[in-house]
Formats: structure tokens, C-alpha cells, sequence
């Protein structure tokens, strides 16, 4: 029988994890392993509460297995190296993002994506190497084979850079593989949660003009003044809609709920490209003509490989873009989640764990 998560590795660990279907999260007592040849390990000062945190402490995607430890934005400061650590030193700060392993030698990882490799390894909720599940980082230390670590630049903060982990990668990748990321473009984004309002903040520092897509005009404001995109549509406004026909080069949709895609393939120029990083939980319908009478294409992209994340992560450093936040301690995570559900959070919350993530021995 395996060992318990407590004593399976020889560092005591604390965090806080879902046990069951509930989603409720409470203090829990784990392990973690001993800082390998290739691991460095980090002191947690801030963790991103990202939307699939929601989905999977509750198993709403069906893969979760019991306890889990959510977090897959995890920032902190380096504590200890292997010997044979090359990129990084004791007081580095750093960040892991959605995974910590992958093959190392299929096509994928050969050409720096391991996102797409068969045998990738979720940050948390998965099974590592050893057979051991991974914990992540709604906790108070977290190691990392080096090649999933990511180097935090001076000039980017911690707290509100860490989400840019996973949001900010997820809409980054998606502009630079399409091609949506050249200066004079014009490019949609639907949606305005976590997702979208890097998707912005990313698209206007790469020179294109942003045009954000909602089913309300209640974040028109925002949208133009406070994250700087060019024009706002009302996608349930005919008349609008019906103005910005054949207008846009591609379209970032990060909306993970049902919606129709027709009037969004409506707003594609000839070529155009219509692309998905929100996962609904069931099929779109998709209308086929409209992809016909215009050459038009939908495609998806799921995070990125791991030096894409880090000229990600430079790339933001260097435009100062950071990620809307709300800093909660880790005793309001659950009344976070519950808010979440209601997309009530501008626009993501970061969990304060190093000065709230208390041993209660
Ligand atoms: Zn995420
Ligand atoms: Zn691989």
C-alpha cells in the first residue's frame, strides 16, 4: 500500500486541500520530496486561484482524485538547489506554472512544447515519476525539476505577475502561433475575466488594435479606459455586430460557457482566425458555411511550452504587464471560490501565502 501524503516524502509540506466533492478546502498536512540533482526548491510567497482550481477541487472535469492541492500559479524565492542546477540559485525568485514534467525527447518537447506532450505532468492533481501524487501550490513550499521553473524578473511583481503563469501564457502563445501579434492588426477579444484582460493588456504591448467583445456593456468602461483597448461591442447588440462585420483579423474567445460562434465568424476578416482558449464543458455548434465564404479558420491553444513561458513572463516585465488582482488570505479561499462561480473579481484573485499560510503545529 502507498504511504500516506503526509510521510511519503521526508519534507513536511502544509497546505490546503480539497477531500472531496464539496470543493471545500481546509488545512492539510503533506510531504514533499527531497530537492533532487535537477529540482530546485522554492518558499511560497503567492499563489493565482485560477478557474480550473474551481473545476478541479470540485471534479467537475471528472479527473480529480482526492486529496488535491489546487494552484498552478505559484511564485516564491528559491531555498535550496541540486547540484546540478544551472539556471538557478538560493534567493532566485521563481514560478511554476501548469506543469512540472514532461518526456523530454517526443516531437513536442523537442520543439519546446511540452504543453502538448502525451506524457506531460500537471502541477497538481496528477501522478509524478515516482508514482506520487503532485501537490500545488496552495501551499507553503513547492520543488520543481529545473526546466519547469520559471525566473521572475526584478521589476515584475510577485503577487500580481503570478498569475501571468497560467492566464497570461494561455493568451500570449495563441497571438505569437497565429499571428495575431503584428503591429496594425486588429484583433478581438471575448470575454473580460481572467483570461481576457491579459489577452488586452498583451495584444495592445505587441502594437495591435483590440476591440473587447461582451454579452454586457457593463465593462465598456473599463474595457476602454482602465485596460486601454481601442473599441468595445456588445456582442448581443444587432446594429453593432452587424457594423463590425469583416473587421477583425482573429479573435481571442476565453469564454468557457456555451455561446453561439456565428457572430463571431461574422467579424472575421477573409482569413480570419477564430481562436479558443476557454473550454467549455460541452461541443460548440459550428456553423461550417461562414469558414467556407471567407477562407476563415478556428483553432485552440492550451498554455505553452516552457521557454515560450519565459519570454512571456520577460515580455510582460518588460510592457509592466501584470494581471488585475484581489490578494486574499488563505482563509477567504473558499468565500473566493464561491465568488468565482459568480465571476465576482476583478480579475483574478492571488492567495497571499506567505505572511497567511500558518502550521497549526
Ligand atoms: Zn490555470
Ligand atoms: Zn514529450
Amino acid at each position: 500500500m502507498a504511504k500516506s501524503a503526509e510521510v511519503e516524502h521526508p519534507n513536511k509540506a502544509f497546505g490546503w486541500a480539497a477531500t472531496d466533492t464539496s470543493g471545500l478546502l481546509s488545512s492539510f498536512n503533506f510531504s514533499r520530496r527531497a530537492t533532487g540533482e535537477k529540482d530546485v526548491t522554492f518558499k511560497v510567497l503567492y499563489c493565482g486561484i485560477c478557474h480550473s482550481d474551481l473545476h478541479m477541487v470540485k471534479n467537475e472535469w471528472g479527473m480529480s482524485t482526492y486529496p488535491i492541492i489546487p494552484g498552478h500559479e505559484i511564485v516564491g524565492v528559491v531555498t535550496e538547489v541540486g547540484s546540478g542546477v544551472q539556471k538557478f540559485k538560493v534567493g532566485d525568485k521563481v514560478g511554476v506554472g501548469c506543469m512540472v514534467g514532461a518526456c523530454h525527447s517526443c516531437d513536442n518537447c523537442t520543439n519546446h512544447l511540452e504543453n502538448y506532450c502525451p506524457k506531460m505532468i500537471l502541477t497538481y492533481g496528477a501522478k509524478y515519476y515516482d508514482g506520487t501524487t503532485t501537490y500545488g501550490g496552495y501551499s507553503d513550499t513547492m520543488v520543481s525539476d529545473e526546466h519547469f521553473v520559471i525566473r521572475i524578473p526584478d521589476n515584475l511583481p510577485l503577487d500580481a505577475g503570478a498569475p501571468l503563469l497560467c492566464a497570461g501564457i494561455t493568451v500570449y502563445s495563441p497571438l505569437r502561433f497565429y499571428g495575431l501579434d503584428k503591429p496594425g492588426m486588429h484583433v478581438g477579444v471575448v470575454g473580460l475575466g481572467g483570461l481576457g484582460h491579459v489577452a488586452v493588456k498583451f495584444a495592445k504591448a505587441m502594437g495591435v488594435k483590440v476591440t473587447v467583445i461582451s454579452t454586457s456593456p457593463n465593462k465598456k468602461k473599463e474595457a476602454l479606459e482602465h485596460l486601454g483597448a481601442d473599441s468595445f461591442l456588445v456582442s448581443k447588440d444587432q446594429d453593432q455586430m452587424q457594423a463590425a462585420q469583416g473587421t477583425l483579423d482573429g479573435i481571442i474567445d476565453t469564454v468557457s460557457a456555451q455561446h453561439p460562434l456565428m457572430p463571431l465568424l461574422g467579424l472575421l476578416k477573409t482569413q480570419g482566425k477564430l481562436v479558443m482558449v476557454g473550454a467549455p464543458e460541452k461541443p460548440l455548434e459550428l456553423p461550417v458555411f461562414p469558414l467556407l465564404m471567407g477562407r476563415k479558420l478556428v483553432g485552440g491553444s492550451g498554455i505553452g511550452g516552457m521557454k515560450e513561458t519565459q519570454e512571456m513572463i520577460d515580455f510582460a516585465a518588460k510592457h509592466n504587464i501584470t494581471s488585475d488582482i484581489e490578494v486574499i488570505p488563505i482563509d477567504y479561499v473558499n468565500t473566493a471560490m464561491e465568488r468565482l462561480v459568480k465571476a465576482d473579481v476583478r480579475y483574478r484573485f492571488v492567495i497571499d501565502i506567505g505572511n497567511t499560510l500558518k502550521s497549526s503545529s
